[in-house]
């Protein structure tokens, strides 16, 4: 199955008592978490530009990690910052053109314009963190908020101070800039980097302007033998269809060259396992052959114990309409020992939760085996998974191998603590009906997100089996509509089950408070269906796969249950969770029904259950919405600053160690990135 990031806690952000679930559980003093400790003063949140945040992420970990173990992140780190550029590029095909554009107006500001400088910054910082200029929430276009002709005159002075501009043969950088203008300045042109539903007549490949096709039709695919779905660009050229794969000889060969030096590097610190693991992924990455994927991903999952993993390449599908291109990403991350201790008991007893699945006996697993689950610390993310990072991750998405090898999940517990930290508080109370409600959340919304996000990839995205009768995968039978059916179940196990007793059994929640709880986590979802509204500022359509599944969940709820009530209060509207008995039992139809619509690929019924909940709203309650978030100055995503590696060289040349420091400065991370800034 392809689906498997999870995007932000399911609640209405997070607040101050973060780190303290670990110290919860035991009934501790919420008020005093230990884990936060010595590091409380220091800066989370480094700042706001637009209605995003920015964050930094730190990695406390790393510093005590064996030598060995610190030289293997360090090139495996380095192999993620070679692929970066691949995923700009796979955005949009202007975008490392602007990228260019951008970073050397700022890099060469002294003749420009202060209050244009200032523009073009807010700028570039929202494109930094949306690899472009596309909304990561909305998909939508977003432009430079000054006019052409002071572009213009900051790139002419940004050219006297020495700036060099990306110039084609021949070009002058009047016509440059006459070229790029609709790029910076047109809504209207490209507008929209995905469309998975564009409507009646509309293509979904033709509207979206991402550069995984060109040129290319859903209709021309009908016949077409795609050798290399999720690792190829598809090109028409003089009529014909090419693909051109992905691979060290083919397209983006330059960068993957690279990728595979550094993995490569890295293969004599890691353990014998994981080193298999790292010798497949450079053959996939030599020949982009389906077989070298297949055999990457199973000695990937079966590397179940080394402290430090990573994830290279062509993996989530999110960005493509069909849901069938990967998405290049890279991740490095350690394991998190005190953490992962409650996400290993739950893939331990992974089995008793699929036995009572609220499901048909038919797509319940005989034998749940190989779930491999861990509390990590990443140390960096790029591509697709950075600056904007998902919580949990849930891998591989190949449905067969899954079924017969397994899977792994990381819940990602540094940035799910940076979210936390630098989140404020005035959230909820806006938002919630009573004050009970606020103090619930407030006390326990933070655990709650935490357990349930462990629930979602643990015990959710690796549950159930598909039926026997289907020839093909979900994917290939649900398309566009399967990644929200996908996020949908694995959102609805976690639900289903939180107030089962079994929770306290094994130790995940304390009994006497499993109720409040169980509140906490009814009540924020639920308020959250509202309140994700102000992340789509535009339009009346939700295009984010993780936005949709929990609008239809709570749409539909509130259509065939007694659980949620909407209320009013001077002019504000509430969603409000009045009985958690009818909500549960709601998700356990609901669940069912989207298992089997999974399990046999029923296209019709996905694409009726979203149209009917998931996707459409009120263009007036978003703006009511965003009109109470504005008023409370609330970012509607957060962006984050990864930690930085320094290697420590003897005279030999020979790495004596590793250090880890945090930039805490968006700009000089990105510009050290493109190689403008040298590393502090
Ligand atoms: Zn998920």
């Amino acid at each position: 199955m392809m689906m498997t990031k999870t995007l932000w806690r399911g609640v209405v952000a997070v607040v101050v008592m973060a780190t303290m679930a670990a110290s919860c559980r035991g009934g501790g003093d919420e008020t005093a978490p230990a884990a936060v400790g010595a590091q409380a003063d220091r800066k989370y949140l480094l700042e706001r530009v637009g209605d995003a945040a920015v964050a930094q992420i730190y990695a406390d970990g790393f510093a005590a990690l064996p030598l060995d173990q610190k030289q293997l992140v360090w090139h495996l780190y380095q192999a993620a910052l070679a692929g970066r550029d691949i995923y700009y590029d796979q955005r949009y095909a202007h975008n490392l053109e602007m990228r260019d554009v951008l970073e050397e107006i700022i890099t060469h500001p002294s003749g420009v314009d202060p209050a244009t400088l200032a523009e073009i910054e807010r700028y570039t910082k929202l494109f930094w963190l949306n690899t472009g200029p596309y909304n990561n929430l909305t998909a939508r276009k977003f432009v430079l908020e000054t006019t052409p002709e002071a572009f213009a005159a900051a790139a002419a002075a940004a050219a006297s101070a020495g700036a060099t501009f990306p110039l084609q043969d021949g070009e002058t950088l009047d016509a440059m800039l006459a070229r790029m203008r609709p790029y910076f300045f047109d809504l209207e042109f490209d507008p929209i980097v995905t469309s998975k539903t564009p409507g009646a007549d509309r293509d979904i490949l033709a509207v979206s302007a991402n550069n995984l096709y060109v040129g290319v039709t859903m209709k021309d695919l009908a016949s077409f033998p795609e050798r290399h779905p999720l690792n190829s660009r598809l090109v028409k050229r003089d009529g014909r269809l090419v693909e051109e794969v992905y691979r060290i000889d083919g397209k983006y060969g330059a960068q993957i060259a690279k990728i595979v030096e550094h993995l490569e590097a890295a293969v004599p610190f890691a353990s014998e396992p994981m080193a298999k693991a790292l010798q497949a992924l450079a053959q996939y990455y030599r020949t982009g052959e389906t077989a070298d994927r297949e055999a990457y991903d199973i000695a990937w999952v079966q590397d179940r114990n080394s402290p430090v993993d990573t994830i290279n390449g062509f993996i989530e599908v999110y960005m493509d309409a069909r849901g069938q291109k990967g998405s290049w990403e890279g991740l490095v991350y350690y394991v998190n020992p005190e953490k992962t201790e409650g996400i290993r008991t739950l893939a331990a007893n992974a089995q008793w939760f699929e036995d009572r699945m609220p499901w048909d006996a038919r797509y319940r697993k005989a034998g749940v085996t190989g779930i491999t689950a861990n509390a990590i610390d990443v140390v960096v993310e790029t591509g697709d998974s950075g600056p904007i990072t998902p919580v949990g991750i849930n891998l591989p998405n190949d449905q067969r191998i899954r079924e017969e090898h397994g899977s792994k999940s990381v819940s990602l517990a540094n940035v799910n603590e940076a979210y936390d930290r630098s989140t404020s508080a005035e959230f909820r109370k806006e938002f919630a009906w009573s004050a009970e409600e606020a103090e619930r959340s407030e006390k326990w919304s933070s655990f709650a997100g935490e357990l349930t996000t462990n629930m979602h990839e643990v015990i959710g995205h690796a549950s159930g089996k598909v039926s026997e009768s289907l020839t093909t995968t979900p994917q290939a039978m649900l398309k566009e509509q399967f990644s929200a059916i996908e996020e949908a179940r694995a959102d609805l196990v976690a639900l289903y089950f939180l107030p089962d007793p079994k929770l306290a059994e094994l130790g995940l929640v304390p009994a006497a408070e499993q109720h409040e709880i169980v509140l906490a986590e009814y009540e924020g979802y639920t308020r959250n269906a509202l309140v994700q509204l102000r992340r789509v500022r535009e339009g009346s359509q939700i295009e984010e796969d993780h936005m949709r599944n929990r609008q239809m969940i709570v749409r539909w709820l509130m259509d065939n249950t007694k659980a949620i009530e909407v209320r009013e209060r001077d002019g504000k509207t509430y969603y409000a969770m009045t009985d958690w008995q009818a909500f549960q039992a709601g998700v356990g139809r609901l669940l069912a029904e989207v298992q089997l619509i999974k399990a046999e690929g029923n296209y019709d019924a996905a694409r009726a259950l979203f149209e009917l909940y998931g996707v459409h709203f009120d263009p007036a309650l978003r703006d009511e919405i965003v009109a109470r978030v504005d008023r409370l100055n609330m970012p509607s995503y957060t962006g984050f600053v990864m930690p930085r590696l320094t290697p420590v060289r003897n005279a030999d040349g020979a790495i004596t160690d590793v250090t880890i420091s945090y930039p805490q400065d968006l700009t000089e991370q990105m510009l050290e990135y493109s190689g403008r800034r040298k590393p502090m």
